[in-house]
C-alpha cells in the first residue's frame, strides 16, 4: 500500500467529496472516520440542494455545486443511487412584503443565469394545493433538488476507494504538522492533512471560528404526492442567518419515497443532541400553520444535528493560516450537502494547482486570522 499523500479526518459528505476529488487528481488518500461514514450532520440534514444568494460568495459556491450535483446524478441509474430528485424549491411568500423579497431574489438569481419563475397566488395553489389559504405567491427555483446525503457520502467515498483510497476507522485525538495522532496511540503522516470533521473540528482546533447550531428534523410515513416541491417560507432566510436565539421556519421536503421531511429549527449554545420537545413542537406547529393537512400525518421519527457555523456564514476551505500541511474543509452550516462538491473542487485546485471554476478567496480560512 502506498503511503498516503493526504489524510482526511472525517467521512461526512465533505470528507467523502474531498476524497473523491483528490483521488481523482491522482493523490493517495486515507480517510479516517471514528463512526459510520455519513453519520454526522450529513445524516441529520435534509439533503436539500438549494441555491442560496445571501451574498455573492454563497451564490457562487451553491450554484457551482448544484451544477456539479446535476452532473453527478445525471442519468436514471445515478439519480436512483443518490435518491436524487430535481423537485425544485418554492420560496413561499405569505404577504406583499415577502412577495417583494421574492421578486428581489428572482432578480438576483436571473442575473446569474439561474432559472426561476415568480408565482402569483393562483399559480402557487395550482403547484401546491395543500398550502393554507391566503398566501400571496412565491418563487419557483426549478433547478434545486435533493439527495439522500448519507448515501451520497458512501457513494463518493466508494469512488475514491475504487481508485485506491483507504478508509481507516479510528478517532483522531490531535493534529501535528503533516500528521494525525489516533486514539490507539498511532501517528499517521502525510504531506497534507484535511480537517473535515464537521462541528467536531473545534475539539481538535479550538481556535477555529465555529459555533454549533442545533437543528431538528421530523420524518412522516409515506404520503406520495402530498407536496411536490421543497417548500420554504421566505422568512427562513431571517431564521437561517440569525446569530443568536432560537427560531423555527417552515421547510417541507417531498422525499422520493413519499415521506415528508419537516424542518427546520435553529438553536445556539448547545451540543446536546437530545430532541428538545418544546422546539420540536414549535417547529411542527409552524409547519402545520402552512400545510394544515399535515396535522393528520403520522410522524415516524425525529432527530437533531449540529451545523458548524462561521461568523460570516461562509465555509472555511483552504490552508490553515498558521499550521504546516493542514487544510480546512468545514464551517458549512446549513448548506454543506449542497456545497460539498464545490468545496472538494476548490480544495483540490488549491492543493494540486490549476484553475478553479470560481474564486477561492471568499472561503479562505485566513480571513479570520489575525
Ligand atoms: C438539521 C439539519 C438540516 C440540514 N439540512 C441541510 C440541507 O437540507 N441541505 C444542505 O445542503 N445542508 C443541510 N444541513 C447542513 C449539512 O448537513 C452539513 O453542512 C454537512 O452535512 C456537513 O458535513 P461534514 O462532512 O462537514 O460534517 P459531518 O457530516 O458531521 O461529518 C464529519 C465526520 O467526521 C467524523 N469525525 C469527527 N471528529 C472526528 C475525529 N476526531 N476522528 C475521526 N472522525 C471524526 C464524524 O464522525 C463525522 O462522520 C443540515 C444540517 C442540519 C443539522
Amino acid at each position: 500500500m502506498r503511503q498516503a499523500d493526504v489524510i482526511i479526518v472525517g467521512a461526512g459528505i465533505i470528507g467523502a467529496a474531498c476524497a473523491d476529488a483528490l483521488s481523482e487528481r491522482g493523490l493517495q488518500v486515507t480517510v479516517i472516520e471514528q463512526d459510520v461514514p455519513g453519520s454526522g450532520a450529513t445524516a441529520a440534514g435534509m439533503g436539500h440542494l438549494v441555491v442560496m444568494d445571501d451574498n455573492a460568495a454563497e451564490l457562487a459556491l451553491s450554484s457551482y455545486s448544484l451544477t456539479l450535483w446535476r452532473q453527478l446524478a445525471a442519468g436514471q441509474d445515478q439519480a436512483a443511487r443518490h435518491e436524487y430528485s430535481q423537485c425544485g424549491t418554492i420560496w413561499v411568500a405569505a404577504d406583499e412584503e415577502e412577495m417583494a423579497a421574492a421578486r428581489a431574489k428572482a432578480e438576483v438569481l436571473s442575473a446569474h443565469g439561474i432559472a426561476c419563475d415568480m408565482l402569483d397566488a393562483n399559480q402557487l395553489y395550482a403547484a401546491e394545493p395543500q398550502l393554507r389559504a391566503g398566501l400571496a405567491g412565491g418563487l419557483l427555483v426549478g433547478g434545486d433538488g435533493l439527495v439522500y446525503a448519507p448515501k451520497s457520502a458512501r457513494l463518493l467515498l466508494g469512488k475514491a476507494q475504487a481508485r485506491g483510497a483507504v478508509l481507516e476507522y479510528g478517532s483522531v485525538t490531535a493534529l501535528e504538522d503533516h500528521g494525525v495522532v489516533l486514539a490507539d496511540g498511532r501517528t499517521l503522516r502525510a504531506q497534507h492533512i484535511v480537517l473535515a470533521a464537521g462541528s467536531r473540528c473545534s475539539l481538535l482546533l479550538p481556535e477555529l471560528p465555529l459555533q454549533p447550531k442545533k437543528g431538528h428534523i421530523a420524518v412522516t410515513d409515506r404520503y406520495p404526492g402530498f407536496i411536490r416541491h421543497q417548500l420554504v417560507e421566505l422568512g427562513y432566510i431571517k431564521s437561517a442567518h440569525a446569530a443568536s436565539g432560537s427560531s423555527v421556519a417552515f421547510n417541507l421536503q417531498p422525499r422520493p419515497t413519499g415521506q415528508i421531511l419537516i424542518g427546520s429549527s435553529r438553536q445556539f449554545g448547545t451540543t446536546d443532541l437530545a430532541v428538545d420537545n418544546a422546539m420540536l413542537q414549535a417547529m411542527l406547529r409552524h409547519a402545520v400553520s402552512f400545510t394544515p393537512a399535515l396535522a393528520q400525518h403520522h410522524i415516524l421519527r425525529c432527530w437533531t444535528g449540529l451545523r458548524a457555523a462561521t461568523p460570516d456564514g461562509l465555509p472555511l476551505i483552504g490552508p490553515h493560516p498558521a499550521r504546516q500541511g493542514l487544510w480546512l474543509a468545514t464551517g458549512h452550516e446549513g448548506l454543506g450537502i449542497t456545497t460539498s462538491l464545490a468545496t472538494a473542487q476548490l480544495l483540490a485546485s488549491q492543493m494540486c494547482g490549476g484553475s478553479s471554476a470560481i474564486a477561492t478567496s471568499p472561503y479562505l480560512p485566513e480571513r479570520f486570522h489575525g
